[in-house]
């Protein structure tokens, strides 16, 4: 007995080969054909027909901090995997770091799992971290099925999570390529950082000059560098410093292996608009320029940044007092990215065919996840349904994550999430969750 077939269509559905009228027929889970969109049903098939609404890939979102077990008070699996669902993120990679314990053992991310697995509401996944004196667990956690490592290159913000000095980042990154597997790097040079004025106080630009553009340049040079001494795998997280763009372009053409993903916040929120003591909008590195910003649309448009993934890093309301030297760094994001990289990508003339490579398609090949990101046969069957056209103001309340702040709250934001499937089921009707079905993925072994 094969399961019941699922049709799902729509007037729009975003695949590989451009966006078409299409019907996506779903067997057992998986996508098993894409056929035109006035195909007869195969019998006893359900059919479920959008119209003009669109029909996406499932998006997969590589950086986001559950916090889950330890700073539960901060996020948790139960809440970040149901604003993922709402937003239409079927995948998500947790970081390694903010929840105790942080995922440097195996046996780390063993604890990790047991608390995830009766509460993913979505496909998750781990990252493990590399932090000073933990090179002998590099390999164990590389075959617990992490899909890399990531390290710091300046404070963490969390003492439980070193950042580590170059000969430590080298020792790491030997071991890494010894395996071949990835690196992801929070690239900031702790020497810039130091030599800049100290961040104090409510004033926005006090903050920016405390962590110039020339940290992430130099700290993303010297990687580059050792990237290719070592013939390794880097990835640079959250680039915000568009000046670090000619020289990462400069290393793909040369074959160095390293790509790059950039934010929702760094693409569409700008220094000039943060108001003073504003420090929801406060992330490291910071959010800069507009033009800054423009220069990183032309980095995505030229393909040398690969992805935009939320960096969603929630704490408690307390911690984000209006000073911007105190407060916590992160920026809580997880259910908007889609409609705000939308609402800017439309008006910089990009389609949601683009939106959907740098938000599923290049996140999912990041981390080897063949099975997820696009609409063809073989992948999962894991869908957004969106109204592209329509608008919605966003109330912090009505958000999913635990702490309701947000830097977007009264933003307008085109791009409506109407249901989010995952693996042919319905999780989301763009008002209710279901119970979590969601499943703990691991690295595919590649042979
Ligand atoms: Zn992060």
């Amino acid at each position: 007995m094969s399961e019941t077939e699922l049709v799902l269509r729509s007037r729009r559905v975003v695949t590989p080969e451009g966006t078409r009228a299409a019907s996506v027929v779903v067997k057992d889970g998986r996508i098993a054909a894409v056929l035109p969109y006035d195909d007869r049903a195969p019998a006893g098939a359900r059919v479920e027909d959008f119209g003009d609404d669109v029909l996406l890939p499932g998006l997969v979102d590589t950086h986001v901090h559950v916090n889950d077990p330890g700073r539960t008070e901060w996020e948790g699996f139960w809440t970040a995997t149901r604003a993922a669902a709402a937003g239409g993120i079927t995948t998500l990679v947790d970081m390694p770091l903010n929840s105790l314990p942080p995922t440097t053992t195996a046996a780390h991310l063993d604890t990790k799992r047991a608390v995830a697995r009766s509460k993913a509401h979505i496909d998750v996944g781990f990252w493990g971290g590399a932090i000073p004196g933990n090179v002998k667990d590099l390999r164990p956690l590389h075959d617990a099925g992490v899909f890399g490592f990531k390290c710091f290159l300046s404070p963490s913000g969390v003492d439980e999570f070193p950042e580590v000095d170059q000969q430590q980042l080298a020792a790491a990154l030997g071991e890494i390529a010894g395996f071949d597997g990835l690196l992801i790097v929070h690239a900031e040079d702790p020497g810039h950082l130091d030599a800049a004025p100290e961040p104090h106080g409510p004033k926005y630009a006090d903050f920016l000059a405390s962590r110039p553009r020339i940290s992430e340049n130099d700290a993303i040079a010297g990687l580059i560098v050792l990237a290719q001494r070592l013939d390794a795998r880097v990835h640079v997280l959250h680039l915000s410093s568009s000046d670090a763009l000619p020289l990462i372009a400069a290393a793909k053409r040369e074959g160095v292996r390293i790509t790059v993903e950039s934010c929702p916040h760094f693409l569409t929120l700008t220094a000039e608009e943060i108001p003073d003591g504003a420090t929801e909008f406060k992330c490291c590195p910071p959010i800069r320029e507009a033009a800054n910003q423009d220069a990183l649309w032309e980095g995505l448009a030229d393909g040398t940044i690969d992805c935009i993934v939320s960096d969603h890093s929630p704490s408690t309301a307390d911690l984000k007092t209006a000073d911007f030297g105190a407060a916590w760094g992160g920026i809580s994001s997880l259910q908007l990215g889609l409609p705000a990289i939308w609402t800017e990508a439309r008006e910089r003339g990009h389609t949601l065919d683009d939106v959907v490579r740098w938000m599923a398609t290049a996140p999912a090949a990041l981390v080897g996840l063949d099975r997820k990101g696009a609409i063809e046969p073989g992948r999962d069957a894991d869908f957004t349904v969106l109204a592209p056209e329509e608008t919605f103001t966003v109330d912090p309340q009505a958000l999913q994550h635990r702490n309701k702040i947000t830097a977007y709250a009264g933003k307008t934001l085109y791009g409506v999430v109407r249901s989010t499937w995952l693996r042919g089921r319905r999780i989301n009707d763009g008002t209710t969750l279901t119970e979590p079905t969601g499943e703990l993925l691991e690295r595919p072994h590649r042979p």
